[in-house]
């Protein structure tokens, strides 16, 4: 992939339309500030999920969409170029693959009490597979923390090649961003 600058306006237009359909739930209670059980540390073993990070280009909660109206949005977009690797969060089981006109292709992982949710993946899926270039996974596979599970996209309601990114903990959604600065702060960065 080309290390090119990206213009501000590209990077706006990676944002998905909305939370409406299959993967939306009403936020229920708020948002959980993901403390974890264990040590604090365990947060290093997180993977950020996209390879050649070009910017966060709508945030979780009440946003302005792209085209104007205000919306809920239950996760984080994440802007890369077309087809960049996007690898697995935390080591899980495959919940469900995901084709539909709003998270488009996607997946949804399982790591014990976290479920993770990636959309507008690239490639395609049939029969229940999900497959881009050397991916072929399914519903039931275990996938291992940092595996390559898929390619940055525009399937669903997109209007340019991101990947939502949605989390949720005991089946209420999070903000992933809590959970990048829990990494974050694991790695003694300054989160
Ligand atoms: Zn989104």
């Amino acid at each position: 992939m080309p290390a090119g600058r990206r213009s501000r306006p590209n990077l706006l237009l990676g944002a998905c339309l909305g939370a409406a359909g299959a993967i939306a739930i009403a936020l229920q209670g708020g948002v959980l500030d993901p403390q974890p059980a264990q040590a604090s540390s365990l947060w290093s073993r997180g993977v950020f999920p996209v390879v050649n990070f070009a910017g966060y280009t709508s945030h979780f909660g009440t946003r302005t969409g792209p085209w104007g109206a205000v919306e809920p949005h239950y996760g984080l977009d994440i802007a890369a170029p077309m087809h960049s690797p996007i690898r697995n969060w935390w080591g899980g089981v495959v919940e469900s693959v995901i084709n539909d006109g709003t998270c488009g292709l996607g997946l949804v992982i399982r790591s014990g009490e976290y479920e993770h949710i990636y959309c507008h993946l690239s490639g395609s899926v049939s029969g229940g597979v999900y497959r881009s270039g050397p991916v072929a996974i399914s519903t039931g596979q275990r996938l291992r923390t940092g595996e390559l599970i898929g390619h940055v996209g525009v399937t669903g309601r997109s209007t340019g090649p991101h990947l939502h990114w949605g989390m949720r903990f005991r089946n209420e959604w999070v903000d992933p961003a809590l959970v990048l600065r829990a990494m974050a702060r694991a790695r003694g960065g300054a989160g």
